[in-house]
């Protein structure tokens, strides 16, 4: 089957045309600054078109992928009839939601009742649904939920020590995102170490720009750093992660700010980009370090100090643990963030292999055959994993 995934921001449509049994990807690309000036990205037969152009909405957006898919000189089809099924990213399924679905009518209406969970994402999310139902009106459109995955997390895993009607009236609770990835990631973590996934303990370490950690035992998450929404866990980009919400009325009546001004702060200027005030990709920042810059420090060591605390805590919750991945832009990339967690857990007999750590996104072993659990990098793929389910559901 011929699966096109798409994951719509509010300003952006990433796609991907995989074909489901050779699990190749045969175009992919971008369009952004939708809305605004319009730019678009496409990349076919080993070959990358950039062009500016004017996308007003998502369905045109939609309009302009299809029309390159389709295109005589860059195309890969012949037909829109060649599509299959399209698979869509969807961030919150609330607890709607524990597994993928095929979209009705019933379902928009199911995810939109999630909305005020995810105002910033899963409006945006069904523009991508509507414009390729519009485009494509005889082609099934699946839902793959960023939640789904933490749907198995037990009661004491997700609740807040809050007032329980804030649960029962308006669904306060932790959910847990990157789900995709954390599922797509343990399973081949399972393979790669030889371990039976129907009873393995594994904890998968997501660690881009968004980060987030989640605890698997059995195949299935008990626990996960992300809440009720992607900003608590880790610090991580510009996000925050985990704080006293005492800080919140403190800083916005010493600030003169609104709550909603502090929140954005909360999402968008703190985390590494905060603490550093340099720049919110571990790149940069870690090459600032090697110039001696001690904020670039102090912000990376915070975050990986909260990585291990949460390994720690994980390594509890679990009963031990029989493997860990790391992942995502900075898991599979970055060898001093992998180095600098890796030290970090020498109380769980964990020992780095600076040789395979040398290595750059792919599969490999981090740790030495004495380490007492292995620690491996698994290059995530959340298309792929939305082209599976997608399939396995039609
Ligand atoms: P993601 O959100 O998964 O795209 O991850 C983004 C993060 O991954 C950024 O902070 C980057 O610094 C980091 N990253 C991506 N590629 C590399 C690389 N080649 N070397 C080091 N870090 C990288």
């Amino acid at each position: 089957m011929k699966i096109l995934v798409v994951n719509c921001g509010s300003s952006s449509l990433k796609f991907q045309l995989i074909d489901s049994e050779t699990e190749q990807v045969s175009a992919s690309g971008i369009c952004e600054r939708i809305g605004l000036d319009g730019a678009v990205t496409y990349k076919a037969n080993g070959e990358v078109y950039n062009e500016k152009i004017d996308l007003p909405n998502h369905g045109v957006a939609i309009q302009k992928v299809l029309s390159n898919l389709l295109d005589k000189k860059i195309g890969v089809l012949q037909s829109l009839d060649e599509i299959n099924a399209v698979g869509h990213r969807l961030v919150h399924g609330g607890e709607r939601f524990s597994s993928s679905v095929v979209i009705t009518d019933e379902v928009i209406r199911q995810i939109e009742e999630c909305n005020d969970l995810a105002p910033l994402h899963n409006p945006a999310n069904l523009l991508g649904v509507h414009a390729c139902q519009e485009a494509m009106p005889n082609t099934p459109n699946v839902a793959v939920f960023d939640t789904a995955f933490h749907q198995t997390m037990p009661k004491k895993a997700y609740l807040y020590g809050l007032p329980k009607e804030y649960y029962e009236k308006y669904g306060v609770r932790r959910y847990g995102f990157h789900g995709t990835s954390h599922s797509f990631v343990s399973d081949r973590l399972a393979e790669l170490a030889g371990l039976d996934k129907s009873s393995a303990r594994l904890i998968i370490c997501h660690i881009g720009s968004g980060a987030s950690i989640t605890a698997v035992k059995g195949g299935k998450s008990i626990d996960t750093s992300m809440g009720m929404t992607p900003l608590e866990g880790l610090i991580m980009g510009t996000r925050s992660g985990d704080i006293d919400p005492a800080i919140i009325e403190y800083i916005c009546a010493k600030e003169k700010i609104s709550v909603e001004e502090f929140t954005s702060v909360l999402n968008k200027k703190s985390g590494v980009l905060g603490l550093s005030g340099i720049s919110n990709d571990f790149r940069d920042l870690v090459d600032a370090v090697g110039q001696g810059n001690e904020d670039a420090k102090n912000a990376l060591d915070a975050m990986v100090y909260r990585v291990i605390k949460y390994i720690g805590a994980y390594y509890v919750a679990l009963g031990g643990v029989d493997a860990i991945a790391l992942t995502a832009g900075g898991g599979e990339n970055n060898a001093w963030l992998r180095e600098n967690i890796l030290n970090g857990l020498g109380a769980l007999g964990i020992q780095i292999d600076p040789e395979a750590n040398k290595t750059r996104g792919e599969e490999i072993l981090l740790t030495t055959p004495e380490s007492k659990i292995p620690v491996w990098v698994v290059p995530t793929n959340e298309e792929l994993k939305i082209a599976r389910e997608t399939a396995a559901l039609l």
